[in-house]
């Protein structure tokens, strides 16, 4: 089995999320995709505005609302186009929910729980360009390669080039490891959202209408500033 972890703050879950793991688990035949919203992100500024409650909650939505309408359906699943059914590599994880204390989670911790559940399991850790450009700010990077493969996507104003990759001086087997996937350009931010979702915007089309609902209906982003 082929499992991979996609940790975020999903602050909320937007398109660019969906479509960058349906592509990642087509191009690398994953057959499971974990999206785990995480408690507390220790390299964010800021803390979540919605509480994990509420983005595991949207996250839920928006994969029961994952269909082929929304193109976050692979190319292979195409065929869908006429059944409403969810993607079934798409599952939301609470590995990654508040430590006691509101501590925060680090990756590596998540990554070893995941190896110690799926013992027999190919483990590969999903992330935005932005996020593996900082690799060397987190909690043992090493290590980290070391627990799972990591597939890179590209994000706008991310370039992935090899000179940017050198920076984190990988050693080559760390860099065997590392998968780019440069056909995902979504051009689309939670902090983009959040701003617009403040001003009343429900962001149709980045944003599943289900989702929408919910951040109207518990009247989430409404007090942030535009
Ligand atoms: P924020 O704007 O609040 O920082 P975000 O849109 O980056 O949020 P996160 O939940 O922090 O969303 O992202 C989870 C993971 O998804 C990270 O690894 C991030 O790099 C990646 N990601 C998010 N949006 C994109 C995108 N448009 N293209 C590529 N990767 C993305």
């Amino acid at each position: 089995m082929r499992i991979a972890l996609f940790g975020g703050t999903f602050d909320p879950i937007h398109r660019g999320h969906l479509r960058l793991a349906a592509a990642a688990a087509d191009t690398f035949a994953l057959d499971r995709v974990l999206f785990a919203p995480v408690g507390h992100q220790p390299l964010k500024p800021i803390w979540p505005s919605a509480s994990f409650v509420d983005r595991v909650a949207m996250v839920r939505l928006a994969l029961a609302a994952a269909r082929s309408e929304w193109s976050i359906v692979s190319s292979n699943s195409i065929v869908a186009s006429t059944d409403e059914s969810p993607d079934p590599r798409l599952a939301v994880s609470l590995l990654d929910q508040p430590r006691p204390g509101g501590s925060p989670n680090y990756t590596v911790d998540t990554l070893t729980a995941l190896a110690q559940e799926y013992a027999d399991a190919d483990l590969f850790a999903l992330v935005g360009a932005d996020s593996f450009l900082d690799l060397r700010s987190w909690r043992s990077p090493d290590r980290l390669l070391a627990l799972a493969e990591w597939i890179v996507v590209s994000r706008p104003d991310y370039p992935l080039t090899e000179a940017r990759l050198a920076s984190l001086v990988l050693s080559p087997n760390e860099r065997a490891r590392v998968h780019l996937l440069t056909s995902v350009h979504e051009d689309v931010s939670a902090t983009g959202l959040r701003r617009r979702l403040a001003s009343g915007d429900r962001c149709p089309g980045l944003l599943p209408g289900e989702v929408a609902n919910y951040i109207q209906a518990h009247g989430l982003y409404a007090g942030l500033k535009p």
